[in-house]
């Protein structure tokens, strides 16, 4: 039934493109016309919406505010649907959920703040980079851990799926890494006296230490963090519209208002 409504609402936008091929003259207006029929054709998950997987415990770029989720992803993803013609809808799941709902259709995007690395890679396909960061180490404020060094045989509080756990599993095994299913809780932890450090990406980190008492954040970075959306592997449609969304956005200076709208308090 959806598939069908589908077909039609692509059959429409082709017969709308040929028309206006015919039609001769190329305006401004039949410019932008085209891009948002064209648009139709991209095989979205539910018709009319854009389904976007997130964990919204990653601030700046997804949380919560009252009933809302709100942020830096929220706001692209939304202007990226708009572009596409198609209406954003949130599904806020565990982080290591996000690749499976993506990978098993029931959304079309993956966007958490999510870095691209090549295990990722293998269940999903990744956007042009959108945003890059770095990860920090937290400490209680009297720690004498000065920097990654100091972490072998210590306590090391990790949001399950992240970056943080992958690679802090690789650098000092299995038994130094405690994992939960948000940062948060694991800055809490924390300052608990209860784990030894927290990893977590720079902006999330230092608006972490701003709401916890007793916490800093060391200087040195712990690993390079390059943010981009996923899609179902193979939906090169999809990937491509969302691709020429971001460039346009970016273009359009939109990006950089988005980021520095959320990140202008630091
Ligand atoms: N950038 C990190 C990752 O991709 C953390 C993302 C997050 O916690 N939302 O795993």
């Amino acid at each position: 039934m959806k598939m069908k409504k589908f077909a039609v609402a692509a059959a429409i936008a082709m017969m709308g493109m040929s028309l206006m091929a015919c039609g001769g003259k190329k305006t401004a207006e039949s410019a932008a016309e085209s891009k948002a029929e064209g648009a139709a054709s991209v095989k979205a998950v539910s018709a009319g919406k854009l389904i976007m997987a997130t964990n919204a415990e990653f601030p700046p770029y997804e949380y919560h505010e009252g009933n809302e989720i709100k942020g830096i992803d929220v706001e692209i993803c939304r202007a990226v649907a708009e572009k596409l013609g198609l209406e954003l809808q949130i599904e806020d799941v565990a982080f290591d959920a996000i690749i499976p709902e993506v990978a098993s259709g029931k959304a079309d995007l993956a966007a958490a703040g999510m870095t691209v690395t090549e295990d990722r890679k293998q269940n999903m396909d990744f956007s042009d980079t959108y945003a890059t960061s770095i990860q920090l180490i937290l400490v209680q404020e009297n720690s004498t851990i000065a920097g990654k060094e100091d972490l072998s045989g210590k306590k090391i509080g990790v949001q399950q799926g992240t970056t943080s756990d992958l690679f802090s599993t690789e650098d000092f095994g299995e038994d130094s890494v405690v994992r939960y299913s948000k940062s948060m809780e694991a800055v809490q932890a924390l300052s608990q006296g209860k784990i030894d450090a927290v990893i977590v990406d720079s902006q999330t980190a230092k608006e972490f230490v701003n709401e916890v008492k007793g916490i800093k954040a060391l200087d040195s970075s712990y690993s390079d963090e390059a943010y981009a959306i996923g899609v179902k592997k193979g939906n090169t449609e999809l990937l491509n519209a969302v691709n020429a969304a971001l460039a346009e956005l970016k273009s359009e200076g939109k990006l950089d208002e988005i980021v520095t709208k959320y990140t202008k308090a630091e």
